[in-house]
C-alpha cells in the first residue's frame, strides 16, 4: 500500500464527513498508517502531531499499551450483550467510578453511543421528566448564541453555529437561544470575569419570561468549542445554576469536549464557585474512551431516575436505546481511562503543559493579525482577524485557516483550525519540546496565512 494508491481508491467509495469532497481536488487527503503517542504516520513515513487529538477525542495518545491490553483483554471474554434486561462488568464499573468522580448529586448513568446521542438522551429525559411530573407545558429548550451540542436533528437544533445549522432549519425545533458569555466580544479593559457576568443578565430575562415552557437551559461548560474555542468565565455556571433552580428549569452540562481534564479539572463544572456546580444531566464521550472507541453517557440525578420510576402500565419509562450502549470494549477503554487519570495524575501534570502552552503562544498576542490569544487548561486558541484594533473577522471565503493547516503539514504537525481560530487541543501525552514545536509552527503558519 501506499499514500497514492489509498487516496485513489478512497476518493472512489468514499464521503469524508465535514468536508466538500471537491476540495480533494486540491487539497491531499493525508491517509494514516498507524499512529503512536502523539504522532500520526503515512504509507511514506512522513508523520505528524495530532494536535487537534484526533477531533478532540484522543487524550492519551495513539496505541497507548495500557488502553490496547484492556481492550484485548475484553475482546477476548466479551464483545457486546444487549444492555436491555441484561448487564456486564465493565458496564457497571464504569458507572460507579463515573458516579464516584462526577460532581456530588449525579448518581445515575445512561449509556449511548457517541456525543450527538447523548445530548438526544438528555434533551429527551428533561423533557419526559417534566412531563412525568404534570409539567407537560414545558416543551422548550434555552441555548446560548455560538453552542455547539452535535449534528443529529435534536442536538442540531440547540446548537447555534450558522455553518451547520443555517440549511437545516425547516427541520429543526426552535429554542430560545440568549447572547451568550463569550468573552471575544468584551470591551477593552473589560475582564472575563466583569464581562461574563454581565452577559448573565440575557439569560435571567429569558428564564424570567420563559420558565414556563422550558425543560432545561443546555450549555458547553466554560469552551464553546466548535464555536470557535470560544471561551467565558465559570461565574456563569454559578450563576447559572441558581437561576435554574429558582425557576424550575434543568441545566444541561454538555461536557463532550471540555470533558475529561481538558479545561484543568476533570470536568469544566468543578471551576464554579467554591464548591463547583452540579448540573441535573451531564454528557459525556469524547475523551471518555480516550479517543478508542465511540462510546457517550448522560449522568443524572436521583429526583429525575425517580420521576420515570413506576408501575410498567403508567408508561412512565424511558424507553430509548440505540444498538451498542455500553459497548464492553468501550466500556474497557474507558475504564483504562479513568485509571490512567489516577494512577499518572494526570491533572496535575497537565497545569505544567498547560503553564508551558500559554507561554508557548503568548508572544503571538502582538502579531498584527492576532485578535486574541485564550486558553483554559489544555484548550488554547489564537484567533486570526483582519484588523487588530476593530476585532474584524477575515471573510471566511478567504480560508486563511486552511493556509495554516497546509503549512502545519510541511512541518509535521497536524493544525487543523475552525475558520481563522488556530487552536492546540493536544493529547496529554505531549512532550515540552512538542508544544514549543506547535506554537513555532502555529506562529510560522498564521505569518504565511495573514501575509497577504
Ligand atoms: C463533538 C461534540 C458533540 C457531538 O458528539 P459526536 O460524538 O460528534 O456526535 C456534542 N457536543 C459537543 C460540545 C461536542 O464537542
Amino acid at each position: 500500500m501506499s499514500n497514492e494508491s489509498l487516496i485513489r481508491r478512497d476518493l472512489a467509495v468514499v464521503w469524508h464527513p465535514c468536508t466538500q469532497m471537491k476540495d480533494h481536488e486540491t487539497l491531499p487527503l493525508i491517509p494514516i498508517r498507524r499512529g503512536e503517542g502523539v504522532w500520526l504516520e503515512d504509507f511514506e513515513g512522513n508523520r505528524y502531531i495530532d494536535a487537534v487529538s484526533s477531533w478532540w477525542v484522543n487524550i492519551f495518545g495513539h496505541a497507548n499499551p495500557r488502553i490496547n491490553d484492556r481492550i484485548k483483554t475484553q475482546l477476548d471474554t466479551l464483545e457486546h450483550v444487549i444492555l436491555a434486561g441484561f448487564s456486564h462488568e465493565p458496564e457497571v464499573e464504569l458507572a460507579e467510578r463515573l458516579v464516584a468522580a462526577s460532581p456530588d448529586g449525579l448518581s445515575r448513568c445512561f449509556y449511548a453511543d457517541n456525543g450527538s446521542a447523548a445530548v438526544e438522551v438528555a434533551l429527551k429525559m428533561s423533557f419526559h421528566y417534566w412531563l412525568n411530573r404534570g409539567h407537560g407545558k414545558k416543551t422548550r429548550f434555552i441555548n446560548i448564541s455560538n453552542s455547539y451540542h452535535g449534528e443529529t436533528l435534536g442536538a442540531l437544533a440547540v446548537g447555534d453555529v450558522d455553518l451547520y445549522k443555517k440549511t437545516y432549519r425547516p427541520l429543526l425545533l426552535e429554542p430560545i437561544t440568549v447572547p451568550g458569555p463569550d468573552c471575544f466580544h468584551r470591551e477593552p479593559g473589560v475582564s472575563w470575569e466583569q464581562h461574563t457576568r454581565e452577559m448573565f443578565r440575557h439569560m435571567e430575562v429569558a428564564l424570567a419570561e420563559h420558565a414556563d415552557e422550558t425543560c432545561a437551559v443546555i450549555l458547553e461548560p466554560l469552551v464553546q468549542c466548535a464555536g470557535g474555542m470560544r471561551m467565558f468565565h465559570p461565574v456563569y455556571l454559578e450563576l447559572l445554576r441558581e437561576a435554574c433552580d429558582r425557576h424550575n428549569v434543568h441545566l444541561i452540562a454538555d461536557e463532550i469536549a471540555v470533558g475529561f481534564g481538558r479545561t484543568g479539572t476533570l470536568f469544566a463544572c468543578e471551576q464554579a464557585g467554591p464548591d463547583g456546580i452540579t448540573p441535573d444531566f451531564l454528557c459525556l464521550s469524547k475523551g471518555l474512551t480516550a479517543g478508542y472507541l465511540p462510546l457517550s453517557v448522560v449522568l443524572t440525578t436521583d429526583d429525575v431516575y425517580d420521576a420515570f420510576y413506576d408501575d410498567y402500565e403508567n408508561l412512565t419509562a424511558f424507553l430509548h436505546s440505540h444498538s451498542y450502549t455500553g459497548n464492553p470494549l468501550a466500556c474497557a477503554a474507558a475504564l483504562a481511562t479513568l485509571d490512567i487519570f489516577e494512577s499518572d495524575d494526570v491533572i496535575a501534570a497537565n497545569r505544567h503543559k498547560a503553564r508551558l502552552l500559554g507561554e508557548a503562544i503568548a508572544p503571538l498576542a502582538n502579531h498584527p493579525h492576532v485578535g486574541d490569544v485564550r486558553q483554559h487548561g489544555m484548550i488554547a486558541a489564537v484567533e486570526m482577524v483582519a484588523d487588530k484594533s476593530a476585532r474584524t473577522p477575515y471573510p471566511w471565503q478567504e480560508r486563511r485557516g486552511l493556509r495554516v493547516y497546509r503549512h502545519a503539514l510541511t512541518r509535521e504537525s497536524l493544525l487543523r483550525p475552525l475558520g481563522n481560530v488556530v487552536y492546540f487541543m493536544p493529547p496529554y501525552v505531549i512532550t515540552d519540546d512538542q508544544i514549543r514545536h506547535l506554537a513555532r509552527v502555529a506562529a510560522e503558519g498564521i505569518d504565511i496565512a495573514t501575509s497577504t
